[in-house]
C-alpha cells in the first residue's frame, strides 16, 4: 500500500510556484496577491484561512486578510468584493465558506469576477470546467489532481466512483476524472444520498474519491482489493482527550480500509494540504492571465 502524502506532494507543488514567483520578482514584478474574505468566528474556517495565508508567505505570495463580523450585511460583503475585483493588484479573490445563513453563498460567488475567482466556484469557470476549458478547477479537485500526478497514479481507463456530488468537489471531481486530460479519461460514477446499493457501487471502484462529510463512513467491505482511495472527508469528532478538544476525521475508516489499497490518502495530511497547493496554483495562473501585473 503506497501512502499518498499530501504534505510531501503539497511541498512539491509548493517549491516550484516558489520558484516561478522568485523568477518573477527577481525580475522586478510585483508578487501575486491572494485576498480572503473571513466572515464571523468559525473554528474550522479560522484554521483553513490563517493556513491558506501562512502558505502564500512560505511561497513568496502576498496576501490580505479582511475579517468581517458574523452579522455583516450581504450588502457590505458584496462591497467588499467589488472593491477588490477593482483592485488591479489582486490577483485572486476567495470568500471562505460556510457563511452565515443571512448571506447568500450564490450572490457571493456570483460577485467575484470570473478572474479572479481562484476557488473556481463562479458559475462562468463551472460552466468552462465542463466544456474542457482553460478555468480555474476548483481548489480540491484540482489538488486532488495534483496528487494523482504527483504519485504517477494511472487514471485512465479507471472505474472512478465518487461520493458526494457538491459543487465544490464531488461535481467538479467527476467532470475532471471524466474528462481528456492528462489525470482523467476514468469512466465515473457519482454517488450521493439517493443512491441505491452504494455498497456494490463503491466494490466497483477502481479508485473510490469520498467526498460526504460522515466520519469514517466507507468501509472496508465497501472496498475493492487494490483500490486507490482518496479521502476528502474532514470532520471535527469530539475527543476529551485530545489536545484542542476534537480531532479530525475522514470519511474513510482508515486502519481497516488501507490494507486493501494500492493506495490511500490519509486524513489529515492529505487532500487538505493537496487544496491549499490547488488554490496557491490558481493564484499564480489569474495572476498571469493578469496583463497589468
Ligand atoms: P456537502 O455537504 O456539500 O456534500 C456532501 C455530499 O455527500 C452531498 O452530495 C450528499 O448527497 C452526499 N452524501 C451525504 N450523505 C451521503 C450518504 N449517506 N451516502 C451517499 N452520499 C451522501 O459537502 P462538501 O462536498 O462540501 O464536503 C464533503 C466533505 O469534504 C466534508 O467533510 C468537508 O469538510 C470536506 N472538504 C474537505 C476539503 C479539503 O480540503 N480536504 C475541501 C472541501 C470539503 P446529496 O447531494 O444527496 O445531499
Amino acid at each position: 500500500m503506497i501512502l499518498l502524502d499530501g504534505k510531501v506532494a503539497a511541498e512539491a507543488v509548493k517549491e516550484k510556484l516558489k520558484a516561478q514567483v522568485a523568477e518573477l520578482t527577481d525580475k522586478g514584478h510585483r508578487p501575486p496577491k491572494l485576498a480572503a474574505i473571513l466572515v464571523g468566528n468559525n473554528g474550522a474556517s479560522e484554521t483553513y484561512v490563517a493556513s491558506k495565508v501562512k502558505n502564500c508567505a512560505e511561497t513568496g505570495f502576498e496576501s490580505l486578510l479582511i475579517r468581517l463580523d458574523e452579522n455583516v450585511p450581504e450588502s457590505t460583503l458584496l462591497q467588499t468584493i467589488e472593491q477588490l475585483n477593482n483592485d488591479e493588484t489582486v490577483d485572486g479573490i476567495l470568500v471562505q465558506l460556510p457563511l452565515p445563513k443571512h448571506i447568500s453563498e450564490q450572490k457571493v460567488i456570483a460577485t467575484i469576477h470570473p478572474e479572479k475567482d481562484v476557488d473556481g466556484f463562479h458559475p462562468i469557470n463551472a460552466g468552462k470546467l465542463v466544456q474542457g476549458l482553460p478555468t480555474f478547477i476548483p481548489a480540491t479537485p484540482y489538488g486532488i489532481l495534483l496528487l494523482l500526478e504527483h504519485y504517477h497514479v494511472q487514471t485512465k481507463g479507471k472505474h472512478a466512483v465518487i461520493v458526494g456530488r457538491s459543487n465544490i468537489v464531488g461535481r467538479p471531481m467527476s467532470i475532471l476524472l471524466s474528462s481528456n486530460i492528462p489525470m482523467g479519461n476514468c469512466t465515473v460514477t457519482i454517488a450521493h444520498s439517493h443512491t441505491q446499493n452504494l455498497t456494490d457501487i463503491c466494490l466497483q471502484a477502481d479508485i473510490l474519491v469520498a467526498a460526504l462529510g460522515k466520519p469514517e463512513f466507507v468501509t472496508a467491505n465497501m472496498v475493492k482489493q487494490g483500490a486507490i482511495v482518496i479521502d476528502v472527508g474532514i470532520t471535527r469528532v469530539e475527543d476529551a482527550i485530545a489536545k484542542k478538544g476534537f480531532r479530525i476525521k475522514g470519511d474513510v475508516a482508515f486502519n481497516e480500509v488501507a490494507p486493501k489499497t494500492a493506495a490511500i490518502t490519509p486524513v489529515p495530511g492529505g487532500v487538505g494540504l493537496m487544496t491549499i497547493a490547488g488554490l496557491l496554483s490558481n493564484t499564480l495562473q489569474a495572476y498571469l492571465n493578469n496583463k497589468k501585473a
